[in-house]
């Protein structure tokens, strides 16, 4: 096999199908910018200072042992018609299959000010910052006693929003304790737009989801629009202006722009639409997966989720073996097996196959889904190196 394939990303889609064709001892290069592949799904858990951030991410070589080869790297374009992809350093790289995993970004909704002015979850570096942020704040409320330093505000209370909050919730007061500062002065806010957070949820799950963050110290505030932002205030519908040191945004995310650029046809959301094969409509020699693709099962989009991504792994392989060996390929069917959203460490709620869980049994839920994927990835030798080091976190 003289093909040139090539994988842009490693999210769970890219990594997924680097495993499955370094199984197989097929060629190909990975071009990631970092040589690690980090767990999107826990940077909240990283964010409220769990673990460390190093503690949600494997190298890649853990993964690409045999045929494949990592390339450090930045994409900066796809060129179709001459077939490469561009990079930051090493110039283009050619390919004769091309699969993009490249995921998301965050969505702004051309929200004035947000992206200048608010810290956003979206990967090692930037759960980091939040942390750091946070703490920064702190010492400063004890240096000028200005109690604005004490007011967190997160943005969007979908997923992301809701299990960054519990994490926060579960981190903070403990934090506070060793400055001596009382618990009591913190003012964490949820703001969402809708009447509802968590609109995945069934009533009753979501209710369950208020009543814990409200527990742990939250205020939850709905109907709330925000629609511009400054430094340290953020403006919601309506007049109000809330200042806070910390301003996180969790509003939405959308796929990475290089696809709407590289002249794909795109959803409102920049997902470049592919057939059932997972290989774009547009081109039969690209293959899209994770957030960058949208597909579609029973007429329907299916939503960006690292379990959709993670299914979708080895049929990009798959079918990118089809291709070049004229064998038939295998239609993508996406497996729903629920939403899990944790509520700090010890509480959750969730739907597993159309089941509810809550409480620890949803928090233990989640955390088995981790080792779950570790096996799929990287089979026992990276289950057991990994799940040592989450065990010992959790
Ligand atoms: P989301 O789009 O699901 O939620 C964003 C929330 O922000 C929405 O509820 C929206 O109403 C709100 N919002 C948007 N604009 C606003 C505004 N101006 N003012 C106030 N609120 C506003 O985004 P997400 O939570 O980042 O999730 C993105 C995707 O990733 C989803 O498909 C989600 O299912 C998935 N995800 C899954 C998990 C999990 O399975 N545990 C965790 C995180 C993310």
């Amino acid at each position: 096999m003289t093909d040139r394939i090539v994988i842009i990303g490693a999210g769970y889609a890219g990594m997924m199908a680097a495993a499955a064709l370094d199984r197989e001892g097929v060629p190909f290069k990975l071009v990631n910018r970092h040589p690690y592949h980090y767990f999107t799904t826990l940077l909240h858990e990283a964010a409220g200072g769990r673990g460390a951030p190093a503690d949600y991410a494997v190298p890649i070589q853990e993964v690409v042992r045999r045929s494949g080869e990592l390339v450090i790297d930045e994409v900066t374009g796809i060129d179709r018609a001459s077939r490469t992809v561009r990079t930051a350093q090493q110039g283009e790289l050619p390919y004769d299959w091309l699969i993009i995993t490249l995921g998301w970004v965050p969505e702004y909704f051309g929200i004035p000010g947000m992206r200048e002015h608010s810290l956003v979850l979206t990967n090692l570096e930037t759960a980091r910052d939040i942390r750091a942020h946070i703490e920064s704040q702190l010492h400063q409320y004890l240096d000028d006693g200005d109690a604005r330093h004490l007011r967190i505000l997160v943005g969007g209370g979908g997923l992301t929003g809701v299990e960054l909050m519990g994490e926060l919730l579960d981190w903070l007061p403990g934090v506070c304790h060793t400055l001596g500062i009382s618990p009591a002065l913190l003012d964490l806010q949820l703001i969402e737009a809708m009447p509802q957070i968590l609109p995945q949820l069934s009533g009753a799950l979501r209710q369950e989801a208020v009543q814990v963050l409200s527990d742990k110290g939250a205020t939850l505030r709905t109907s709330m629009k925000i629609v511009k932002v400054e430094a340290g205030k953020l403006h919601v519908e309506g007049g109000e202006v809330i200042e806070a040191g910390t301003i996180i945004w969790t509003g939405g995310v959308r796929a990475n722009p290089l696809l709407e650029a590289a002249g794909f046809t795109c959803d409102r959301r920049g997902r470049a639409k592919v057939n059932e094969y997972l290989q774009s409509v547009d081109d039969e020699h690209v293959f899209i997966g994770g957030d960058a693709a949208w597909a579609e099962e029973n007429g329907r989009p299916l939503p960006p989720t690292a379990q959709a991504a993670t299914q979708m792994g080895p049929v990009l392989a798959h079918n990118v073996l089809a291709r070049m060996l004229g064998k038939p390929m295998q239609p993508f069917h996406y497996h729903n097996r629920g939403t899990l959203a944790s509520l700090g460490a010890d509480r959750g709620v969730g739907d597993m196959m159309g089941i509810g869980v809550r409480g620890a049994a949803a928090a233990l839920a989640k955390e088995a889904s981790k080792v779950k994927y570790l096996l799929e990835l990287g089979g026992l030798r990276l289950t057991a190196r990994k799940t040592k080091e989450i065990v010992t976190l959790a």
